[in-house]
């Protein structure tokens, strides 16, 4: 619950973080980050930090989860207990994060070639470690470099990002404060290649103009993120060469 208090959220122009409407926070990923994993990503997102890690494919367990024909995606997002600053309140699965997992899984159900892997089962796990708005959209953007990291077969890397409504003005990329306190939040995620959206969700009201606005608005942020990605996946690669050049 909020409250009744409602802080102004763009002062001169400028919201409360420094940043213009159409700002995106900073953004810093890498890969590699867990051994174990077939395929991992750390994302830093403003003040959300989260951990991806892909598995398998492997043999889908139980079996009777199996498809003969192509691979299942199984998806975890979960928030740690000492994510927020508030009191996070119960560990382990609630409404908001089952909710979070499933449509996670949709997005990826949609690039990762599942038809290569029939009865297998590949298994993507988000654990948000500090979380400051915006953390479904920097949590599929990591899982997605972690897939990608992982070497299994996709059509894609989406990328994941939120508008939002202050008054008139739509901003990009909330944070919690203003995900809180605004008047709508819509998370997109994109499949920078073919401009498919694969995932829409919306929190308040936005007209037609407005969502068509926001939209673009996610697209023209996807083109960094799409790019700190990239880099992201690179960046090991060309650590080697360097060592080579030395
Ligand atoms: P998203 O993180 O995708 O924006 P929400 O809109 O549900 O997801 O949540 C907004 C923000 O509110 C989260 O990023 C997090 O900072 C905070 N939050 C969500 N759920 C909780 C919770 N149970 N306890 C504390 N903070 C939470």
């Amino acid at each position: 619950m909020v409250g009744s208090y409602k802080p102004e959220l763009i002062v001169n122009g400028k919201r409360l973080d420094g940043r213009m409407p159409a700002d995106l926070r900073n953004i810093t990923i890498e890969v590699g980050v867990v051994k174990n994993a077939v395929g991992s990503a750390y994302i830093e997102w403003g003040n959300n930090k989260i951990i991806a890690g892909v598995y398998g494919p492997k043999e889908a367990l139980p079996k009777h989860v199996q498809d003969p024909e192509r691979a299942i995606i199984k998806c975890r997002y979960a928030m740690s207990p000492f994510s927020s600053l508030e009191e996070h309140g119960r560990t382990g699965p609630n409404r908001r994060s089952v909710e979070i997992s499933k449509v996670t899984k949709e997005v990826f159900e949609n690039v990762v070639l599942l038809d290569r892997f029939p009865g297998a089962e590949i298994d993507i796990f988000i654990d948000v470690l500090q979380a400051d708005g915006g953390t479904r959209a920097a949590g599929i953007t990591a899982a997605a470099v972690a897939l990608a990291a992982s070497g299994i077969p996709m059509k894609d890397v989406p990328f994941a990002a939120s508008v939002g409504k202050v008054g008139d003005t739509l901003i990009l990329d909330l944070n919690k404060v203003e995900d809180n306190y605004s008047d709508a939040d819509m998370p997109v995620a994109i499949s920078p290649r073919t401009g498919d959206i694969l995932l829409l969700q919306m929190d308040g009201n936005l007209t037609k103009e407005e969502v068509k606005t926001g939209i673009g608005m996610i697209q023209k942020a996807g083109e960094h993120i799409s790019r700190l990605q990239r880099e992201a996946l690179k960046a090991p690669y060309e650590r080697i060469l360097e060592k080579y050049k030395k």
